[in-house]
């Protein structure tokens, strides 16, 4: 690779991006190549490779500390999504610098990120500095197609790797967010996990010439849909959505700030305020309730046919804390009427639930917020729950308490935040620097 050795967070997204990793396949293999060829060589470095086929590998590094703290994991997905069918105006795979802004897939999501944590490690290396305690960088296959070769297998085949680790860094939170003329930088502290469900209609079918009675399977799906969107499933309380509230409430200006805190007191009221952007409404509304969202039908497939039966799937997410499957169920059922039986085809990727805690607001948070507080004066942390699932559920199986934390100042107004799996994905160098200087300084004052 042209630029191996540099440590300029820029160089090296510039790099990883032209590594095509599109998940399916993945073929991270060469991504992994290129950071064991940054890493090896050093004493102070232990490097491992695993994975289920080379082509799918991962990698482990160790960088020794001081051995005065617990060692504290890095932890970034080297795949990406596909392309596939998007319309791009600089091409997804060649990394090119324009106007200040790295372009290509992967630089969001989240090769950016992994460009930020394998720079500020590389110059700690060259200032010869070493942490108070280990820093374990894992760069895993896969997360974006369920991470059964990724995390998973390392949580689950090489669990030793990560004894002793107390906190973990990943994805996502990154880009800062603007509200009523005030920059919020969050910190995901919590996320909710996916329970998808499959609802079977059933019904009298026949020869698609005829007039059909009132209670075929199309009828049903017609209810169905209805029921569940653009609707709300009930409103819930928890630990990370209560403090988030709360620091917006603090926070923002005049009449939205009155509003947040009226949403916050009155657990009465269901929508969020009407002052908020329409996407950050939408988020709000989506950490406040569990949700769900019919996103496939399948029928037969012929046109001149009523079917007897289809299915639809859903994707159903449920908050952090002790919610069951059934707790969820009920809910969608008390929307979509009584008589539709579910199936259950996956609950939080298959890891468990009770390891999916409320976060811990301590030490290690604060000392979050005290990097960002210095780094970007003016500016809020804001503590935040991902309706998404990312590999900190995995890594939380481990006991580790895990926050999305990849700190990024764009321009007023960016789009970033929009990119994420789009088109024209990109990065503005300056958000690379300080996510870079952030992570440093992590690094450097981490007890
Ligand atoms: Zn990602």
């Amino acid at each position: 690779m042209s630029t191996a050795r540099t440590t300029d967070p820029v160089a090296l997204l510039q790099d990883l991006i032209r590594i095509d990793t599109t998940n399916p396949p993945g073929d991270e293999g060469a991504c992994a190549a290129y950071v064991t060829d940054l890493l090896e060589g050093d004493e102070e470095i232990d490097v491992r490779v695993i994975g289920v086929t080379p082509e799918r590998a991962n990698v482990v590094a160790r960088f020794k500390g001081r051995g005065e703290a617990p060692p504290l994991l890095l932890h970034a997905h080297s795949d990406v999504v596909p392309v596939t069918g998007q319309d791009w105006l600089h091409p997804p795979f060649e990394g090119r610098l324009v106007d200040g802004e790295v372009w290509g897939r992967g630089a969001i999501d989240m090769k950016g990120g992994l460009s930020m944590m394998l720079s500020s490690l590389l110059r700690m290396r060259e200032r010869g500095e070493r942490p108070a305690g280990d820093v374990l960088l894992a760069v895993v296959a896969d997360e974006e197609n369920g991470s059964g070769v990724g995390a998973r297998h390392l949580v689950q085949e090489h669990a030793e790797l990560f004894d002793g680790v107390r906190y973990a860094i990943g994805e996502e939170a990154g880009a800062d967010i603007e509200l009523d003329g005030v920059r919020f930088h969050p910190i995901v502290v919590a996320e909710k996990r996916a329970c998808w469900l499959r609802a079977s209609l059933r019904g009298p079918g026949g020869h698609g010439s005829r007039m059909m009675p009132s209670d075929t399977p199309m009828r049903r799906l017609a209810g169905l849909l209805t029921a569940l969107t653009g609707t709300r499933l009930p409103r819930h309380k928890g630990a990370a959505a209560d403090r988030m509230l709360a620091e917006l409430a603090r926070r923002l200006p005049g009449p939205t700030g009155e509003a947040v805190r009226r949403l916050r007191e009155d657990d009465t009221l269901d929508r969020p305020p009407a002052g908020l952007p329409g996407e950050q409404a939408r988020y709000l509304d989506s950490v406040l309730r569990h949700t769900v969202n019919p996103t496939v039908v399948r029928t037969p497939d012929k046109i001149n046919m009523m079917p007897e039966s289809l299915s639809v799937d859903m994707d159903g997410r449920i908050l952090p804390g002790d919610f069951t499957v059934a707790d969820f169920e009920s809910e969608v059922r008390a929307l979509a009427g009584p008589d539709i039986g579910f199936e259950l085809l996956l609950e939080g990727s298959r890891v468990d639930p009770a390891r999916i805690r409320e976060p811990e607001f301590g030490g290690f948070y604060d000392s979050m917020v005290e990097i960002l507080e210095k780094a970007d004066p003016g500016a809020v942390p804001l503590p935040m729950i991902t309706p998404a699932s990312t590999d900190n559920r995995l890594f939380a199986q481990l006991g580790i308490r895990c926050y999305g934390w990849l700190p990024m100042r764009l321009p007023a107004g960016s789009p970033h935040r929009g990119m994420l799996h789009q088109a024209n994905e990109r990065i503005p160098v300056d958000a690379l620097r300080f996510g870079t200087d952030c992570l440093s300084t992590l690094l450097r004052d981490h007890r």
